[in-house]
């Protein structure tokens, strides 16, 4: 059961219960949009569904307790068949999994949905998961508007995305929608610390690089740079460089990712990926750095509920100080 990928969700009990009371009823939805904030598992989720619908392992024996077996869809995945090990290291055959390239998912990726699903297999299920769906276009949404009309059994399809709302109603109208909520601060915390590859993997520990490599490339890094250079030294200019440079929500929203990475970077591995300020974060210890990115959060969540940005940062700074 070790590599059972359910074993593996932090939190997400609304989510699980909904998915596993669905598998009790053999009414598993083969149209699902997972939705929710970003690194909260719910591309985790979906590898641990793929994994219990593609186990190859009919008499589970690591089962202790005698309930039908079937029945639980936690523990119906093995963990250690081929089948199983393939989707923990994502690499089923019998998973399609497609991701944006810059920002979009292009016609020609919603192709390769028709013909993976053309494909002749004798697997027991097939399931494609769409990752950072809001980032489908029209064009990519109307051809896959057509699959989802005539997806035939045992073939499930998972789209991920932050809202409902971030994709065309024709396409969400047609998924049967689970919500995934941000993850309690422990939660979270023990995410950081445990920082284990496999949980990395499934981009839970915010190590997307891939963002970052953009985020190179955004004028915002070196705003944050700036930031961090003002506030380390407790200059009081802090003020207002972010009344001048840092007041608008967006700018704050990439000033928050890049700081959490900045902070994550000196909790796990002691040195940032911004080599400048190594000098400058080397008086902060964990316990400084936690409490950062506790504050951090506090940040996003005011700026999420429209609190005033400016303020907001302004707080953030106050309490930082602290
Ligand atoms: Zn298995």
């Amino acid at each position: 059961m070790q590599s059972n990928l359910f074993n593996k969700i932090l939190g997400q009990d609304s989510a699980k219960d909904f998915l596993s009371k669905a598998w009790k009823n053999q009414r598993l939805p083969s149209a699902l949009l997972f939705y929710g904030p970003d690194s909260v598992g719910k591309k985790l989720t979906a590898y641990a569904l793929a994994q219990a619908l593609l186990c190859d392992n009919t008499d589970n024996t690591d089962n202790t307790d005698n309930t039908d077996n079937k029945d639980n869809l936690f523990s119906k995945a093995c963990g250690n068949c081929e089948s199983c090990i393939d989707v923990k290291e994502q690499k089923s055959p019998h998973i399609l999994t497609i991701q944006p390239v810059k920002n979009i998912i292009k016609v020609e990726q919603s192709l390769e949905i028709l013909s993976f699903l053309n494909l002749k297999t004798n697997a027991s299920a097939r399931v494609i998961i769409i990752d950072q769906a809001q980032f489908l276009n029209t064009q990519s949404s109307n051809k896959l508007l057509k699959t989802l009309e005539e997806i035939s059994k045992n073939n499930y399809i998972i789209l991920l995305s932050p809202s409902i709302k971030s994709l065309l109603s024709t396409i969400s109208s047609r998924l049967i929608k689970v919500a995934f909520s941000s993850l309690k601060k422990d939660e979270f915390f023990s995410i950081i610390k445990e920082s284990k590859t496999d949980i990395d993997f499934f981009n839970y520990s915010l190590q997307d690089y891939k963002k970052w490599k953009e985020v190179l490339e955004d004028q915002l890094l070196d705003k944050s740079i700036k930031f961090w250079t003002l506030f380390l030294k407790k200059d009081k200019k802090v003020y207002s460089f972010i009344s001048k440079d840092l007041s608008k929500k967006e700018n704050i929203e990439m000033f928050i990712y890049i700081s959490k990475k900045l902070l994550l970077d000196k909790i796990k591995l002691n040195t940032l990926r911004v080599p400048q300020l190594n000098e400058l974060f080397s008086h902060l210890n964990s316990i400084n750095c936690i409490s950062l990115l506790d504050l951090l959060l506090n940040l996003e969540k005011d700026i999420k509920n429209n609190i005033n940005p400016l303020l907001s940062l302004e707080n953030f700074c106050i309490q930082a100080n602290k």
